[in-house]
């Protein structure tokens, strides 16, 4: 791995140079007047960010994303209460089994790994619920696995259309900041995410957004030490992200995940989210051939060439690599990302021409660079 290249890893992503200087604070007294200068914007950037509703309350821990799903489910739920959950990759799997280890009964479906959340399913097992014993969702919006996005406005209208009025819990760890997440509009009662994904920070820092929580936590300062560089990180991160313009955001990940697709189709190979609807726009999870430990790309790119792609987790573990395309990211630094893939993947002895994807993303980026410029 050499630092001068950027990381294809869905998480932690790659950092830029103005939000790592933001994070090197001097000691700061968390009581003093200064420190609410830092916390109030961060807290009301990612409020922005997620499009959360008045009544929503920014939490911080000093933690990353998978304590951020434990404070949720610990803060709202007690052992013995039933969840609705559904496994379709590793990070679903893995709450889910936190969920358990918390005493919590957890109702699971299981969908094939490369598709998205029924909604549908989720809505007649609600719907059977009648005694509303079900008391939360488990979701898990970008399934960074697989690569696979779901459809949380879906699940909310299932919810409501079943009349059930259990929470809805959505882990958007490799989405928010990157890929739309509307938080008001979906009816998400508590969204989980952490520092190193979307907000392109070190990890650190688990953001959570519980709805209706605002009495719980009244007063707005912090109840113990606080990770003060982090969240001056975090301030600007916003301010960065919101700067750019959120929809102007998530074009932007909209066009370099197209790129990458276009790579992966030029390559012959597909991609593990099996229908165009659950393509994610963070993470493309690349299926090998047969036979073909896709493990090995990874270990090969990082030893010879420096760059750092994802390996698969769990049931694809092997059987896909993953490309991510989330956080500090530009059509230009893809380009290099699968020119890489390319060298490695020729380097193995795979059927992939020199230039195949890189050409295909080409086309496809200045396609988009072009009608850019047209609009503009
Ligand atoms: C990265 C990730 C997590 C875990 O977050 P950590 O900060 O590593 O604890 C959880 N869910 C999803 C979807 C992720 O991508």
């Amino acid at each position: 791995m050499r630092p001068e290249n950027p990381v294809f890893i869905p998480g932690p992503t790659n950092m830029p140079e103005v939000l790592r200087r933001a994070c090197d604070m001097p000691t700061l007294d968390h009581r003093s007047a200064a420190w609410g200068e830092i916390l109030r914007p961060a807290l009301a950037g990612v409020a922005r960010v997620i499009e959360a509703p008045a009544d929503a309350r920014v939490l911080l821990f000093p933690a990353t994303g998978t304590a951020g799903w434990e404070a949720a489910l610990a803060n709202t739920l007690s052992p013995g209460d039933r969840v609705l959950a559904c496994e379709n990759g590793m990070f679903s799997r893995r709450w889910i089994a936190m969920a358990r280890a918390l005493g919590l009964e957890v109702e699971e479906l299981r969908v094939p790994w490369g598709e998205g959340l029924p909604a549908q399913r989720m809505g007649e097992v609600l719907a059977a619920d009648r005694g509303h014993a079900i008391k939360a969702v488990l979701a898990t919006h970008n399934e960074t696995a697989t690569g696979v996005v779901s459809d949380i406005g879906a699940i909310r209208a299932a919810m409501d259309a079943a009349g059930h009025p259990a929470l809805l819990f959505v882990d958007g760890v490799s989405s928010i900041g990157s890929m739309p997440f509307r938080m008001g509009a979906w009816g998400v009662d508590v969204a989980v995410t952490g520092s190193q994904k979307g907000f392109m920070l070190p990890a650190g820092l688990a953001i959570l957004d519980f709805r209706a929580m605002a009495a719980a936590t009244e007063g707005g300062g912090f109840p113990y030490t606080p990770p003060v560089g982090l969240i001056s990180g975090l301030k600007l991160s916003c301010e960065l992200l919101l700067g750019e313009g959120m929809e102007a955001v998530f074009a932007r990940h909209r066009r370099i995940a197209g790129g990458v697709r276009a790579a992966v189709a030029g390559w012959g190979l597909s991609l593990c989210a099996a229908r165009p609807e659950w393509r994610s726009e963070t993470v493309s999870a690349v299926r090998t051939p047969e036979g073909f430990d896709a493990g090995r790309i990874v270990t090969h790119a990082a030893e010879r060439y420096g760059v750092a792609f994802g390996v698969g987790l769990g049931d694809v573990a092997g059987k896909v690599f993953r490309i991510g395309h989330l956080g500090l990211l530009s059509d230009v630094q893809a380009l290099a990302g699968i020119a890489t893939a390319e060298m490695v993947m020729a380097d193995l002895g795979l059927p992939v021409r020199l230039g195949s994807g890189v050409a295909a993303a080409q086309e496809h980026y200045r396609a988009s660079a072009a009608a850019m410029a047209a609009a503009a």
